[in-house]
């Protein structure tokens, strides 16, 4: 207790990161990073963007990142919102749209940071169970509510709605926001900013820090209709007007401009998460079906935690999240081919010693 802190800090519960190690020659499959370098002309274009110029501000509105973002999804830049990694996009949406008073629902198995924004902000919450095979059933999300909050795929389970889905929660709830948090959507889920031309109550939010391999770059980003962004834009306004820098800036328009370094990259690791999956089944290991870059798996006689720990002795580090529906699981990233055979052979040969 601090006598100088303000009476909301002491009642905050921040979100705790996935350890990032210093050791380099640790396989690092525990915070769902690409296991591939971003795209080579991104990487220029950083290089480019580091000159002279870096004396100046940067463009607050991000207006080339943003129109590029428009373009690739047919839709115009006053429907795109950028921000310092999607965790700010989010962090901005649930100050700027879910201040109704009713409680804001999401899943109670989901990405963890959504309730450290509630706190954050003061808004009541209500987290829906998953059904006990760890979907998230859209009927379940009725009721008086300041907006639904979805990630799709969900994190940590990796599973996907389908867009018949997210289309049932727009139409079950016209005067709140539906949030769809996309950011695994590339490596095979469907996206919904397809229907955002039809939905004035839909926001996507994406990221450059998975499918786009630029967790270091910190950007992220939102789809929705102008009304929904103007509000993004009035509480970025009031907190940090240039939140992108130019590098970040530069680099990120690159890297949507890249599509075929990212179709491939994409593709190679919906690939690997196929075979390691079947790898894992082999094991013995329950595996949910994962349309991220993640896979979730339990092992029926074993301890979770411990398999993390024997693990990361062998110097293999994967997540493990304790909470009640989450203690006895492991998520575990999708690195190349070459590491997912080594935590492949590790685990078989930690099953076998514990044996
Ligand atoms: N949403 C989900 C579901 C995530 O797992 C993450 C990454 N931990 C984020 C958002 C935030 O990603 P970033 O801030 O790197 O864009």
């Amino acid at each position: 207790m601090s006598r100088f802190w303000s009476p909301l800090v002491h009642t905050l519960t921040p979100y705790v990161p996935g350890e990032q190690p210093k050791l380099t020659n640790l396989i690092k499959l525990n915070t769902n990073e690409s296991p591939y370098g971003p795209s080579p002309r991104a990487l220029q274009a950083m290089r480019d963007a580091a000159d002279d110029t870096m004396r100046l501000y940067p463009d607050p509105e991000a207006a080339a990142l943003r129109a590029a973002l428009a373009k690739r999804v047919g839709l115009t830049p006053d429907c795109v919102f950028v921000g310092n990694g999607s965790d700010e996009v989010l962090a901005h949406a649930f100050q700027a749209l879910f201040g109704h008073g009713d409680p804001l629902l999401f899943p109670d198995v989901t990405y963890s940071f959504y309730t450290v924004y509630c706190g954050l902000y003061g808004l009541p919450y209500r987290q829906v169970p998953l059904t006990p095979d760890m979907r998230i059933q859209v009927e379940d999300y009725t009721g008086p509510c300041s907006g639904v909050v979805v990630a799709n795929p969900n994190a940590p389970t990796g599973i996907a709605l389908g867009l018949d889905d997210i289309k049932r929660l727009l139409e079950m709830h016209p005067d709140r926001v539906v949030l769809v948090d996309e950011a695994y959507v590339d490596f095979g889920a469907d996206s919904a900013v397809t229907l955002v031309a039809d939905y004035p109550n839909l926001l996507v939010v994406q990221t450059f820090s998975k499918s786009r391999a630029l967790a270091g770059l910190r950007v992220g980003f939102a789809f929705g209709q102008p009304d929904l962004i103007e509000a993004l834009v009035r509480v970025k306004d009031s907190f940090n007007s240039y939140p992108l820098d130019r590098i970040a800036q530069a680099g990120a328009t690159a890297a949507v401009e890249d599509e075929e370094w990212f179709q491939k990259s994409v593709q190679k690791v919906i690939a690997s998460r196929t075979a390691l999956a079947s790898g894992l089944q082999a094991l013995g290991f329950e595996v949910l079906p994962s349309q991220a870059n993640f896979v979730y798996i339990h092992h029926a006689d074993r301890d979770a935690a411990e398999l993390a720990a024997n693990l990361r002795e062998r110097a293999i580090i994967v997540r493990h999240l304790r909470g009640a529906r989450t203690a006895s699981w492991l998520r575990i990233t999708v690195g190349t081919d070459q590491q997912c055979d080594k935590l492949l052979s590790a685990l078989r040969d930690i099953l076998r010693r514990n044996t």
